[in-house]
């Protein structure tokens, strides 16, 4: 079905599949590499299942929002081949990330164009007034977001 919509998708369907066992984003894509990895602790927790056919989903996108339109990123390319999918095309979860090495709580900031996530080092040297951030797309000084839950890129 992909493949006669994009012809550059016939064959070479099956990436390589690494897991990992690191940090909060549930996967991640190496384009050129044509491998996918997988966050194995953070899939065997409560809603493991429904997250991993959806994280699938998303970083198998990223291969083909490549091939096709080498779109490296969460742009139009790769919104469309979500469609075709059938998945939403989100990039966050919420899952528990608690235990898991590498995980670091994230705080949201904001500029005029749009959220970030920043660390908690990062965050305690903008509240001590030691250090300002902006952002690199719209210039802005990043400021606290306060409403909102957790969320975590994938
Ligand atoms: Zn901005
Ligand atoms: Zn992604």
């Amino acid at each position: 079905m992909l493949g006669s919509r994009w012809p550059a998708l016939e064959g070479d369907a099956v990436p390589a599949v690494r897991l990992y066992h690191r940090g909060s984003a549930l996967g991640r894509a190496w384009l050129r590499e044509h491998r996918i990895g997988l966050n194995a602790p953070l899939l065997r927790r409560a809603d493991g299942w429904q997250a991993a056919r959806e994280t699938v989903a998303h970083e198998v996108a990223h291969l083909a929002a490549w091939a096709v339109y080498r779109d490296r990123g969460h742009g139009a390319g790769w919104r469309q081949v979500m469609a075709a999918l059938g998945v939403p095309a989100t990039r966050t979860h919420s899952l528990d990330v608690s235990g898991i090495p590498g995980t670091q709580r994230r705080w949201r900031y904001r500029c005029a164009c749009s959220t970030h996530r920043i660390t908690t080092t990062r965050h305690n040297r903008i509240r001590q007034g030691r250090m300002r951030y902006h952002c690199r797309r719209c210039g802005e000084a990043l400021a606290r977001e306060l409403e909102g839950g957790p969320g975590v890129d994938t």
